[in-house]
């Protein structure tokens, strides 16, 4: 199944190509001129589902651990236009969750964008006549063509629409953060090349935008452009709207540590978009499929390599709490407070779980060791965490932070029995997969009470290795069950 997922996530690499952390002088380095969480309430994740004190306390969090703005789209799928629809209508519920979001960003002091992917709209807009045609890195039901002038309109309305509520509600849109692909795109002959007429609808809802908010920054993501598009996009703003884009921020691939060096604009400032929430791209740990994660080593780098080059803004993209470690080591590295993901994890310890100096740092190695969680030896991690848990004082029953952890180790403990009972399905072993997944789903609806369950927690969006030889025999036993008429 090809992994893919707005705004803007999943083009897997084959290889894992991450290279070691560089040792770093103890001393404290210059800190990112541009630190943003780029929030998506989309997927049931749990920014989708965050009640208004829970929003408050992970806004406040991060701004505690040194993020500067905060990011979020409004993600149309299965969502009908707000210009029509009735008051119980899923969009505008959703919609006035994310509105109540940049509130409490705007309150806390954090600067804010809004995420655009410019021609994804809603459901009932997507009529026969207006649809985008598919193509390269072009897919996605709710896409429209920019080409025809009244989807277009429709376009323009709709973003009208939406800054003139967050303007009424008091909030000032910093930013607006526009992404071409993932989703996006048409690849009708009058789209073509669509990164031409990306750029140009950019430059029509920024104009838009100003009309509410004056000084409206224009920033662009190059997910998942190519070389000759960032050239593209470069040569037409330079010559028909030169100084519109304030930072570029450049794709990082999965499994790689930094971004290609292309061509911007003249003055737009080199950024980065840096996805936190993975450890690593060859093993299925995306998106809380299977709990919390750490990547300390993979961010490390990536930050480390982003400051030699000079790339000091960076957008980073959550999916959830359960990347809620890999913000404290982002932002700690990148705001220049600390200078190892290891002394951010201790710290994380301490600050959430209570503990004191030396079971800290304990913990902390305990916690990114994560960062390769099928090679976990999963009774000797066990064991670590019994005597850890020892010496933890804050065990209250809502300390989600600690518990995720306890819970994703008993969770690959169990994968791990799943995969040392070799090929065969024994009743054992069959046994072992029901308990592993009602143990998933504890993570997911007692400890995060995530909800809609949408395709990227479907048990085959990320895939434990027995899960296509588990599946087919499960296949095989229904087929046999069924009466021949069934079938
Ligand atoms: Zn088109």
């Amino acid at each position: 199944m090809k992994k893919v997922s707005p705004v803007f996530p999943a083009f897997v690499l084959a290889a894992w190509c991450a290279a070691a952390a560089l040792p770093l002088p103890a001393q404290e380095q210059r800190a990112f001129e541009h630190i943003e969480m780029y929030c998506p309430s989309h997927f049931g994740n749990t920014y989708e589902v965050f009640g208004e004190n829970e929003m408050r306390e992970a806004l406040a969090t991060l701004k505690e651990y040194g993020c500067q703005w905060y990011s979020d789209w409004f993600d149309m799928e299965c969502c009908a236009d707000l210009a029509t629809n009735k008051l119980n209508a899923f969009s505008t519920v959703l919609w006035q969750n994310i509105r109540m979001h940049y509130r409490l960003a705007r309150e806390m002091g954090l600067k804010t964008a809004l995420i655009i992917a410019p021609n994804w709209t809603y459901y009932d807009q997507c009529r026969g006549e207006w649809k985008a045609a598919e193509g390269d890195r072009i897919y996605g039901k709710q896409l429209i063509c920019p080409s025809i002038p009244e989807a277009r309109q429709a376009i323009l309305n709709n973003y009208d629409r939406l800054f003139s509520d967050l303007a009424r509600d008091g909030t000032t849109l910093d930013a607006l953060l526009f992404g071409a692909y993932d989703w996006g795109g048409c690849a009708c002959e009058k789209c073509h090349p669509w990164i031409r007429t990306f750029i140009i609808l950019v430059r029509d809802i920024y104009e838009v935008g100003k009309k509410y908010f004056p000084d409206l920054k224009c920033n662009i993501s190059g997910w998942w452009w190519k070389p000759e598009e960032h050239q593209m996009v470069a040569d037409w703003v330079d010559e028909n709207a030169p100084g519109m884009v304030d930072t570029c921020f450049l794709h990082i691939p999965y499994g790689s540590t930094g971004p290609a060096d292309v061509r911007l604009p003249k003055g737009t400032k080199r950024g980065a978009f840096v996805h936190i929430g993975y450890s690593r791209n060859d093993q299925p740990d995306e998106y809380g499929q299977f709990g919390p994660i750490a990547a300390g080593s993979r961010i490390q780098t990536t930050i480390n390599n982003l400051r030699e080059s000079g790339a000091d803004r960076i957008v980073c993209y959550s999916e959830g709490v359960y990347d809620d470690l890999n913000k404290a080591i982002v932002c700690g590295l990148a705001g220049g407070k600390f200078d190892s993901f290891e002394t951010i994890a201790a710290d994380y310890a301490a600050k959430w779980f209570g503990t004191d100096e030396e079971t800290s740092r304990r913990w902390g190695a305990w916690l990114t060791a994560w960062e390769n969680p099928l090679d976990v030896d999963t009774d000797a991690s066990g064991a670590a965490l019994a005597e850890l848990l020892e010496s933890t004082p804050n065990q209250s029953q809502d300390n989600w932070r600690l518990w995720q952890w306890v819970e994703r180790q008993k969770l690959y403990q169990i994968n791990r029995e799943i995969l040392a009972g070799g090929d065969d399905w024994t009743e054992e072993r069959l046994a072992l997969v029901d308990q592993f997944w009602a143990q998933r789903e504890k993570i997911h609806r007692k400890i995060w009470g995530i909800g809609v369950p949408v395709y990227i927690f479907h048990p085959e969006f990320c895939k434990m290795p027995w899960y296509d030889s588990w599946a087919a025999r499960r296949r095989t036993v229904k087929e046999q069950a069924a009466e021949p008429e069934e079938r």
